[in-house]
């Protein structure tokens, strides 16, 4: 059997049909395997999420069909077994987030080449999937989203299947970072700086965390989360994200804070700083004012606790995490594969599921994988 595609879902499709098995090829575009999987360790692999499995499933939201069953199969726990067993020594941080010690995917991904060739699946790199071919031959497709085409998928399969009848929702970045037009000065001291424990809102809805200032504006967990929120208000209207850069303290707090920390020699910035102000929220607040900041501690604090930020647009598809849409539920049975071509598997990002950062995407991948190649397998050996 063939799996084409080298992402996080195809090698575990192909390491799961090995092992039950069948005689694998495993194709990729690329000349290397496993590229995605090395730029997504650039900042830290996160594998999977340590909570109960309820919660976990909730992630999904209306793509929880496409995934449920696949990851009951091979939970959470199941992953980090796994990535043990590959040397990963795996530890859960903070935020729940499950990463290997190392941080980054180098080790893993070349221990789990490695099991690859020992369990005898043949890799066949630079061989593009072009469109279905009528051999019997059982396949699995892991061709990823359309996010970061430089090293993963561009998405192209989705014209080829729509073509084939089979329904796709059309793929959009998921998250995603925002775009801001920053000063030349915020960016000249603060691109690559994180906004450390503020809350980000939009109409109504706040997450908080840590987004990072970059030159295209801001990205991170929060801003993720929000994403779908931005996209809809996007299309009716300009749209200013609020940003709480003190949300542990109630206004009057801050504004009391503020009246007592005051020093006559004190500049602006020193003063905010007293306050507990970090120097980039400080700097988002006179990016907000056009550098005029109110000058009483009423007025700062009410700045600080909801400092206007206009937003440009979303950042586009190929600079998102993900892609929201794909394969609809409709056209898969419970292992994944695809109705009108009995056959053929779809897994991991192709799947018309979405989830927010924090190993939910690797762990959906890892899991669709593992049902597809389990399956193609069995079928092949039937
Ligand atoms: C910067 C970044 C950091 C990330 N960090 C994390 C993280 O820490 N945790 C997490 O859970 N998720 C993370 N993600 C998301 C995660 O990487 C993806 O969800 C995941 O890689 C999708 O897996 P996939 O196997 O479905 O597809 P992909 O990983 O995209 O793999 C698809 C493969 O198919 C190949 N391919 C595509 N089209 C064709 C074709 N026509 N013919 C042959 N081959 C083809 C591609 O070359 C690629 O190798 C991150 C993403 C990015 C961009």
């Amino acid at each position: 059997m063939v799996v084409v595609g080298a992402g996080p879902a195809g090698l575990m499709a192909a390491e799961a049909a090995a092992v039950a098995g069948a005689r694998v090829t495993l194709r990729d575009q690329r000349r290397s395997f496993g590229r995605t999987l090395l730029l997504a360790g650039r900042s830290g692999l996160n594998l999977t999420h340590d909570e109960p499995l309820e919660e976990f499933l909730g992630r999904y939201g209306t793509g929880r069909e496409l995934v449920e069953s696949a990851i009951r199969a091979f939970p959470p726990s199941a992953v980090r077994t796994w990535a043990d067993e590959l040397g990963a020594d795996t530890f859960v941080g903070s935020t729940g987030r499950v990463f290997p010690a190392a941080m980054r995917a180098t080790g893993l991904v070349r221990a789990w080449l490695g099991r690859l060739v020992e369990l005898g699946v043949v890799f066949e790199p630079a061989t593009p999937w072009t469109g279905f071919d009528d051999a019997s031959e059982r396949t699995v497709l892991a061709l990823g989203g359309a996010s970061w085409p430089l090293v993963g998928g561009d998405g192209s399969w989705v014209a080829i299947f729509v073509a084939a009848g089979i329904a796709v929702d059309p793929l959009v970045a998921s998250n995603a970072g925002v775009e801001v037009e920053w000063s030349a000065a915020l960016l000249d001291r603060f691109e690559g700086t994180p906004l450390k424990n503020v809350a980000v809102s939009i109409d109504g809805q706040t997450v908080r965390g840590e987004p990072t200032i970059t030159a295209q504006g801001l990205e991170g967990g929060p801003i993720y989360a929000l994403g779908p929120r931005i996209r809809v208000a996007l299309a009716r209207q300009r749209v200013s994200l609020e940003i709480d850069l003190q949300p542990d303290l109630t206004e009057a707090d801050l504004a009391q804070r503020l009246a007592a920390r005051r020093r006559a020699k004190d500049s602006q910035s020193t003063w905010l700083r007293r306050a507990g102000l970090q120097p980039a929220a400080v700097a988002i607040m006179r990016e907000a004012t056009d550098n005029r900041l109110p000058t009483s501690a009423d007025g700062l604090a009410a700045l600080a606790k909801a400092a206007p930020l206009p937003v440009r647009g979303l950042a586009p598809i190929d600079r998102a995490i993900s892609s929201a849409g794909g394969v609809a539920a409709a056209e898969v049975d419970e292992t994944g594969m695809l109705r009108r071509r009995p056959g053929t598997w779809v897994v991991g990002e192709m799947l018309g599921w979405d989830a927010p950062t924090g190993g939910y995407l690797m762990q959906a991948c890892l899991s669709t994988g593992r049902r597809a190649g389990t399956a193609a397998a069995a079928s092949q050996v039937a």
